[in-house]
């Protein structure tokens, strides 16, 4: 064998424990009955600690140096110097950090996990406080060991959107406040009621399967290679791009939560079955640092993917003008005289709201703002965990001007924190922004592509995003994917512009 050929089997076996360790998580979120939580957790702790062992062995070591010097000379893009270099990355990364903090770390994750689902309904922050305080110190001493210059954020965004970091979020913030924030103020000021009582009639959850799923596979989503369950936190999980998997939440009172998650999803997915299968079991989907099995390269890409397909396509006039006939053929007793234009209103609706996960295209990033900055200030000590609460209100009032009552709706609604995941929250405003450039890029390479969309042929879009993003798996880093596709790195521009005329039109001065 030569040195690549030794290194690509050695790191196939990885992939197949990452894989293996999606299954038992995808099984613990859908289908495990409570009491198998002690032994489930037991598992993936020893395949947890099996790949870690394996992955920063001297053994490796050698095997990634054998490997480079067989590619040495060959085309820099090609997947054989990719899948080298994006290991050598993560092999250094994973060397600095010392068994004992990852260890701690871990234990640390569960038991704050376990405080603050108790915290969050009982609205008691101060019981959290000295979790979360023990997670910052632990986060603080993992950019110590990964290292950093700037900013300890930026060691902890190395593990989620490698050329990101707290100077480059900070200005991007700056550029989208200055967009959203005017939009914002004139859309709450005109004062314009939007009729929406129609989408909390009853709507059965088997129909609303029907009629999502239906959707999901004209986007292209392939069911010989994928299915679909119901799960409290809808997500998508891939074991090798022949078996990636999704789930939705179904809530009989409001029907948008189950269909636009399940469109969110699919965009997910599309993009784990879109790698190149000469990617199946290398290191260009495996997410070394992450423990994970993912073929997207960055969580902002990744989230890209979900947005472009949820809130470009799926909440676009074109799209509900050409299957909203269809939907009320679901129901046609709970959107009996409701109209095409006023369904397409109802579900583009702006409202400042408390809880993130239900806020609109406008107000979204304004509640990952207001995490992020906190988040860095919590890294760089800038900020006081004692002071979260106080300050939570203050800046929802100044970015959104609503007031969170209780904590439970406030500091404490977001499971991220509980588990130390400083440096995910980004990807949620990146995936917004990215979503419009690659959007901009395809409209200018496809000739055509609107009218495409509009008669429901959605496969030109699937193909390009296939050929330029979904195939490449982990081979190219966010900045290179967005310079390859678009000629240029992440700018909020097309997004911004997105937003204007969307919301212009609905919200006219
Ligand atoms: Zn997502």
């Amino acid at each position: 064998m030569s040195g690549y050929a030794d290194f690509a089997a050695y790191v196939a076996e990885l992939n197949d424990l990452l894989c293996t360790m999606n299954i038992l998580t995808w099984d613990v979120r859908t289908q495990m009955p409570p009491e198998g939580s002690w032994t489930r957790g037991q598992q993936l702790a020893t395949l947890t600690r099996l790949v870690q062992e394996r992955f920063a062995s001297d053994h490796m070591g050698r095997l990634l140096d054998a490997a480079e010097a067989e590619v040495r000379g060959e085309d820099a893009d090609s997947y054989r110097v990719r899948a080298v270099r994006s290991t050598r990355d993560a092999y250094t990364i994973v060397r600095r950090v010392p068994a004992a903090l990852v260890g701690e770390l871990a234990v640390q994750r569960a038991v704050g996990q376990r405080v603050w689902e108790e915290a969050k309904p009982a609205n008691d922050f101060a019981r959290f406080a000295p979790n979360l305080k023990a997670m910052v110190g632990l986060s603080r001493e993992l950019a110590d060991a990964i290292g950093y210059v700037a900013h300890p954020y930026d060691a902890l965004l190395l593990q989620y959107e490698p050329d990101m970091s707290a100077a480059r979020l900070t200005a991007l913030f700056d550029d989208l406040k200055a967009g959203i924030l005017p939009l914002l103020k004139r859309i709450v000021d005109g004062g314009q009621p939007v009729a929406a009582d129609f989408l909390y009639r009853t709507y059965p959850a088997a129909q609303q399967r029907a009629f999502a799923l239906e959707i999901a596979r004209q986007f292209g989503y392939d069911l010989q290679r994928g299915r679909v369950d119901a799960s409290a936190h809808p997500f998508e999980i891939s074991f090798t791009r022949q078996d990636v998997r999704m789930t939705t939440r179904y809530q009989e009172n409001y029907m948008p939560g189950a269909v636009f998650g399940l469109f969110h999803e699919t965009g997910h997915a599309l993009y784990e079955q879109g790698v190149d299968p000469a990617l199946t079991r290398s290191a260009l989907t495996s997410d070394f640092l992450g423990q994970y099995a993912v073929g997207g390269v960055s969580f902002g890409t990744h989230e890209s993917q979900s947005r472009l397909w949820e809130n470009q396509i799926g909440r676009s006039r074109s799209f509900w003008q050409l299957h909203f006939a269809r939907l009320q053929s679901y129901f046609p007793e709970q959107l009996a005289g409701v109209d095409v234009e006023q369904f397409y209103r109802s579900v583009n609706r702006v409202r400042p709201s408390l809880i993130r996960v239900e806020a609109d295209e406008v107000t979204y990033n304004l509640h990952i703002m207001l995490r992020v900055e906190i988040e860095m200030g919590l890294l760089d000590g800038s900020i006081a965990v004692d002071d979260l609460s106080e300050l939570w209100r203050a800046k929802m009032t100044e970015y959104l001007g609503v007031v969170p009552p209780t904590d439970t709706e406030g500091v404490l609604q977001d499971i991220h924190w509980s588990s130390a995941q400083f440096g995910t929250f980004p990807a949620y405003t990146i995936g917004n922004v990215m979503s419009a450039q690659f959007m901009q890029a395809a409209r200018r390479d496809v000739a055509g592509l609107d009218d495409e969309l509009a008669a429901g042929n959605y496969t030109p879009l699937r193909e390009w995003l296939t050929a330029n993003i979904y195939r490449h798996g982990r081979a190219f880093s966010p900045e290179e994917l967005l310079q390859r596709t678009t000629g240029e790195g992440l700018t909020p521009r097309p997004y911004l512009a997105y937003l204007r005329e969307k919301y212009d039109e609905l919200y006219p001065v």
